[in-house]
């Protein structure tokens, strides 16, 4: 089997979907891994780092299992061949163009993003890994554009106070960002509808935040508000937002656009100097004055909307991502590394989004 290693093309993209240590243990045994040259440059891993793993360098497209990070685009599909396994984020939701493509072109796709989360799947889930490397780099950049210190400081020329952080959405990236922030120094508060996570908030030094708003839906996810509840949250969100220094938010519900927790009414009452860090931007925001992709200054507040924070991070996101990936990959492989899909194992059955139809429909 050869597995092929693509470089990838999407704009400020730094991450690689395989990194040498990996392409050493895959060709310790015996497979064959084709790397495109300058693949790992963006994530620090030279092409002399691949070729001494064991990888070849030239083309990945006409390998029998292609790893990507991000969506290819249809022309990218065009150089599949039929019966080709292709692994990677592939936004099925939003890419239905290219998803046709690697239909029509009898590309067998699996969506990284589409891995259920299961226990037996966990070290499979490439959205926590990278969740986890967002929230952690969302409030180093907080802690960044905060015109203050994070810590207490105790100084000869006096006392500062530590910032305070609230965090919104404390899933697997709000965890890490109220981690993060506390060992930076700061006070911490988490917020979320699933009054599950109290505990998870609280095992890492932060304080809940019972806004008295539950809204726990299906497979550990949260479900959408209502339009009453919305209008609560909002309200006793907008009066607790106005004690913080810096909000971070990391609210979505699958499928839907992100909430707004964050009105500009909140910012408005926000310290000037205060800082929203809104990792939504991808779904809609959860700051009504979020501009995707954009970092913006709003009644005083620096309010930032990175895109793709996990790929700042590049060396460890990659090293995370390609594990992530190599157990994927051990599931799609036999004792003797030759390929062999099984379309009955629920995760691959879960994220194949060419379902049994590889003649095309
Ligand atoms: P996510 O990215 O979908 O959402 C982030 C957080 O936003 C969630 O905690 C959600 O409850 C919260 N949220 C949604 N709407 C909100 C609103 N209106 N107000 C406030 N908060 C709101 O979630 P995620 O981080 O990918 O995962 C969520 C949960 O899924 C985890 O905490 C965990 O319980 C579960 N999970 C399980 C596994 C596994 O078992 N393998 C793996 C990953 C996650």
């Amino acid at each position: 089997v050869r597995i092929g290693v693509v470089a990838e093309t999407a704009p400020g993209e730094r991450r690689v979907a395989l990194v040498p240590s990996h392409v050493a243990q895959l060709t310790a045994r015996g497979l064959r891994v084709v790397c495109e040259p300058g693949a790992g440059a963006a994530a620090w891993h030279s092409d002399e780092d691949y070729r001494a793993a064991g990888a070849e360098l030239g083309d990945p497209w006409d390998a029998d299992v292609v790893l990507r990070v991000t969506p290819p685009s249809v022309s990218e599909v065009n150089r599949l061949s039929s019966g080709t396994v292709l692994i990677g984020f592939l936004a099925p939701a939003t890419h239905g163009e290219e998803l046709t493509a690697l239909r029509k072109a009898g590309v067998h796709a699996f969506a990284v993003e589409a891995v259920p989360r299961i226990s037996r799947a966990q070290s499979m889930d490439a959205l926590s890994s990278q969740a986890s490397v967002a929230g952690y780099r969302a409030a180093l950049l907080a802690a960044e554009r905060l015109p203050r210190f994070f810590p207490m400081l105790t100084t000869a020329a006096g006392t500062v106070p530590p910032a305070s952080v609230l965090v919104l959405g404390a899933g697997v990236a709000g965890l890490q960002a109220l981690a993060t922030a506390k060992r930076l120094g700061a006070r911490t508060t988490g917020y979320d509808v699933r009054p599950e996570v109290a505990d998870q908030v609280r095992s890492v030094g932060a304080t809940w935040l019972d806004l008295g708003v539950v809204a726990e839906g299906e497979g550990g996810y949260a479900r959408e508000l209502t339009e009453d509840e919305r209008a609560e949250q909002q309200r006793r969100l907008t009066e607790a937002i106005s004690d913080f220094d810096v909000v971070i938010t990391t609210a979505q519900v699958p499928g839907r656009r992100a909430p707004t927790l964050v009105t500009a009414e909140a910012v408005r009452g926000m310290r000037p100097g205060s800082v929203v860090v809104d990792l939504a931007g991808e779904t809609g925001g959860n700051c009504e004055l979020s501009v995707p992709g954009e970092e913006t200054v709003v009644h005083d507040v620096t309010i930032c909307s990175p895109l793709n924070l996990p790929s700042e991070c590049a060396v460890h996101a990659s090293d995370l991502y390609s594990r992530n990936l190599m157990e994927l990959l051990g599931l799609m492989l036999d004792d003797e590394g030759r390929l062999s899909l099984d379309t009955e194992d629920e995760i691959l059955a879960s994220a194949r989004v060419t379902a049994n139809d590889e003649e095309g429909d």
